[in-house]
């Protein structure tokens, strides 16, 4: 894989430079740089693009939002209103019909944002690498302007009087890993860009995780003058980089999201030795496989398993415009199908009419469930001084425990762990 990277990465560097633009096979001409117009990638594309930098010159293939981007894109959008005071009818109107139920059932308890200090939602900011400026603008749906300035849009950003410090808060509505507030890039930059443009060295991040049951889950990080500051180095570091030479591109858990995946040499040199021989593959990884080699393998797997995941996406994306024939008969494409949903209360209601209470009792089972996370929102209202949450919670599954209600599956498995 490695052998034929540098030529064909210098192949296209070499075309972008001279043209800055360079034709998407079978679509428009893709803008790819030219030192002197370079587009910086935007505040959300910076953790792929610090992982690799390579990724912000090769020819991108822009491909159609799929439905889990029009859910995030509704549930931010509902986030936004409620958070500019529209009520709660109000805010669930912005959502289309199919998404109201699930932006409905997000649990905002635990928003951390206060009305005395919020500034507004959805902050276009932007970064001047060259002047260490940070700058608001009235730029709406993330159309930003092409030049050498990192732009991004928070989806909360206020100026606290009361510390000097900023604000920003990031919602995520994805299934994929998001870099922890600490170290995230995207909050970095927008942290960095709002500090700068009100003259203050603090500022707290937060990122809002809202998981498929409406569960948010909050990571909230404080950033001093120092790790603002490292902010800059990266930025200004990566800037000039982009400028001089990206360098090859470096295969990575990134990759799965990177728009540049179809022209990309590093992962369709191993996209071709996989679908070669994938025995091959399979027998040189086996091979690796000695004490010294094994941390370096596992490496290896996990920029495979990045790749194979990415492939998947690439190949459902293209099954869905076009129909794949396969050798079996069978056709990978849009499939129609339906899971017909029975009510509960309605089925017993009509089984106990239609043959007695117990047949109805019989076909409608219930059962209790319970989850630590639904424990402790049902214990939240009824803390207060000297009773915490965790305290209730130990409390209350001590209690259990001693009733015989609790049971502990253990299993052994191999995964990453502190030793
Ligand atoms: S697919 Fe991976 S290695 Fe290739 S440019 Fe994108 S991030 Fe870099």
């Amino acid at each position: 894989m490695a052998s034929d990277t540098p030529s064909l990465v210098s192949l296209a560097t070499a075309s972008s430079r001279q043209s800055g633009w360079i034709a998407n096979e079978g679509g428009a001409p893709h803008y790819l740089g030219g030192l002197a117009h370079m587009k910086l990638p935007t505040a959300s594309e910076l953790h792929r693009a610090l992982a690799c930098p390579a990724s912000c010159i090769l020819p991108r293939i822009e491909r159609p939002h799929g439905p889990e981007a029009a859910e995030g894109t509704a549930i931010h959008r509902y986030c936004a209103a409620l958070l500019d005071g529209a009520g709660r009818t109000t805010a669930l109107a912005t959502a289309p019909e199919e998404y109201r139920d699930r932006c409905a059932g997000i649990d905002l308890v635990g928003m951390p944002v206060c009305a005395q200090h919020l500034l507004a939602s959805e902050v276009c900011l932007s970064y001047d690498p060259a002047t260490g400026e940070g700058r608001t603008h009235d730029i709406k749906d993330r159309a930003y302007p092409l030049g050498r300035v990192y732009y991004g849009t928070a989806d909360v950003a206020s100026r606290r009087q009361q510390d000097r410090s900023v604000y920003v808060l990031d919602w995520k509505t994805g299934r994929g890993a998001v870099p922890a507030a600490h170290v995230n890039p995207q909050l970095g930059m927008l942290a960095l860009a709002l500090a700068r443009v009100h003259g203050v060295d603090r500022a707290t991040v937060a990122l809002g995780i809202i998981d498929e049951r409406g569960h948010v889950a909050w990571d909230v990080a404080a950033l001093d003058g120092w790790a603002l500051d490292g902010w800059e180095e990266r930025l200004k570091r990566l800037a000039t980089l982009l400028a001089d030479d990206p360098g090859d591109p470096r295969p990575g858990a990134q990759c799965r999201n990177c728009r540049c995946f179809d022209s990309c040499p590093a992962t369709t040199a191993l996209v071709r030795q996989l679908a070669a021989a994938p025995g091959d593959v399979a027998a040189a990884f086996g091979a690796m496989l000695t004490v010294e080699s094994a941390a370096v393998a596992y490496g290896k797997l996990k920029q495979i398993d990045a790749l194979t995941k990415a492939l998947h996406t690439a190949l459902m994306d293209y099954a869905r415009e076009r129909p794949i024939t396969l050798p079996n008969g069978y056709v990978y494409g849009l499939c129609e199908s339906s899971l017909e949903h029975l009510d509960g209360d309605v089925t017993h209601r009509v089984l106990a009419a239609l043959h007695g209470i117990e047949i109805a009792d019989a076909a409608c089972k219930v059962k209790r469930t319970v989850t630590k996370a639904a424990l402790r929102d049902a214990l939240r209202p009824h803390a207060h001084d000297g009773h915490t949450i965790a305290a209730l919670e130990r409390e209350a599954i001590h209690a259990v425990r001693e009733a015989g209600g609790a049971t502990t599956k253990r299993s052994t498995t191999v995964k990453e762990h502190k030793p």
